[in-house]
């Protein structure tokens, strides 16, 4: 009688507590870099509870996926994406003809579609601002989409990368401030940090060289000093930000270095100085090698970019792929990025491809996308692995990506916070 109780006891606790129990086919685990065989894991509310060898006796309560034909692994985090934008013929135009509200119905689209390809979490390094509505619309269940991570409007200086209004008719733009992310001097510098912690970004996105797509002459050249780049540094660490550089140009990755950014994102014209000086201070190299294929295709259609942008984009985007394998073999701590934006959402996972086609093993490619892109975020204690208190963020690919990267691109499940937003069966 005692025992019948007991047992009454336990089934009403478990039946209080519906679990999500996953059987694996094979599990990537980044924590060991090895693939596992027969695992379960199971997930209570948004967290994962454990993972367990063998066999796993399922309650009747437990809601339960059989994943045994694929691979599982983590959900993956893109660290350089704008959710805001997807490149088009019109997109110069585009400055003219959107409002923030088409800005923002087009975005639902693509944060679904990034969502469904298996990026589970997204670093969002510039946009207007509809990024920050994007992020929010997401928490809290609005729309379907990535944890978002965004630095609102990326600062630039007077004409630099990301000066919205570089290449436009000068009484239709104005000249902005730090309110519009430009940036010269270290007052605005502290300013345009400031209005970025104010409009609610989470981390800061700064554009340390020229670059591709702007309308101005250099995809490399310097467009902040040290100075600068140190003060922004130093005003972001006191609203707990982490700081992006964009960098194509050496001299401007140097900078940024030396000044304490925490990633150089595409680093195109990287030197084995710089390649050092980040090793030694643990700076991460994000390299978007989909984007310099992408812009480099791109600038071979007629009228695709605007003049100015075309030889940039042949010189600089065909180079990233190899500036990567020299800073991968030179042991630059690597988190995955892609710049996706730059070309369409959904495609994030030729990342992968690229990599790998230089010389990085799956499970490591796996691991810049997972441990390391939560360390870079800040989130490791939250993200990035599959094990017991980290949230369940984990998805399925038809095939071993092991042996066929292309696997990589056949994503079947995608859970985010133990909710299941896709399934497909087989
Ligand atoms: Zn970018």
């Amino acid at each position: 009688m005692k025992y019948f109780f007991f047992s009454l006891f336990i089934s009403f606790l478990s039946f209080s507590q519906n679990k999500t129990v996953i059987k694996c086919g094979k599990l990537a685990d980044v924590k060991t870099g090895k693939v596992l065989e027969n695992q379960t894991i199971v997930i209570l509310n948004n967290t994962i509870e454990k993972i367990v060898s063998g066999d796993y006796k399922l309650h009747e309560t437990d809601v339960y996926y059989d994943l045994s034909k694929f691979t599982v692994m983590p959900g993956l985090i893109d660290m350089h994406v704008h959710v805001e934008h997807q490149t088009n013929a019109k997109q110069y135009l585009e400055e003219f003809t959107l409002n923030e509200a088409d800005v923002a119905f087009r975005a639902v689209g693509y944060v679904k579609t990034t969502l469904n390809s298996g990026f589970t979490s997204v670093r969002d390094l510039g946009g207007t601002g509809v990024n920050i509505s994007l992020r929010n619309a997401i928490d809290s269940g609005l729309i379907e989409g990535p944890r978002i991570f965004t630095a609102g409007k990326s600062i630039a200086s007077t004409g630099g990368h990301a000066d919205p209004t570089n290449g436009y008719r000068k009484d239709l733009m104005g000249n902005p401030g730090p309110d519009a992310g430009v940036a010269n001097g270290l007052d605005e510098c502290i300013k345009a940090v400031r209005q970025r912690y104010k409009d609610g970004a989470d981390c800061i996105k700064i554009t340390a060289s020229g670059g591709v797509l702007s309308v101005a002459r250099s995809g490399e050249n310097s467009q902040f000093t040290i100075e600068e780049i140190k003060k922004i540094v130093e005003t972001a660490k006191d609203y707990g930000f982490k700081v992006a550089a964009h960098c194509h140009g050496e001299e401007a990755m140097k900078r940024a270095v030396l000044g304490g950014v925490h990633s150089i994102e595409h680093g195109t014209y990287m030197s084995e100085e710089v390649m050092q000086l980040m090793k030694d201070r643990g700076t991460y190299l994000v390299p978007t090698i989909a984007a310099g294929k992408a812009v480099g295709a791109f600038a071979k259609k007629p009228n695709y970019y605007p003049d100015v942008v075309v030889p940039k984009a042949l010189a600089i985007g065909p180079k990233i792929q190899g500036t990567f394998a020299k800073a991968y073999k030179f042991g630059v701590k690597i988190a995955f990025g892609t710049d996706a934006g730059v070309y369409e959402h959904g495609e994030n996972w030729k990342e992968f491809v690229y990599m790998n086609e230089v010389g990085m093993p799956f499970m490591e490619i796996l691991k810049t996308a997972t441990m390391n892109a939560a360390d870079l975020l800040g989130q490791a204690d939250k993200l990035g692995s599959l094990e017991a208190g980290k949230l369940a963020d984990i998805i399925a690919v038809d095939g071993n990506p092991e042996k066929d990267i292309n696997a990589m691109g056949k994503v079947v499940f995608v859970m985010k916070g133990g909710k299941v937003f896709k399934i497909l069966s087989k």
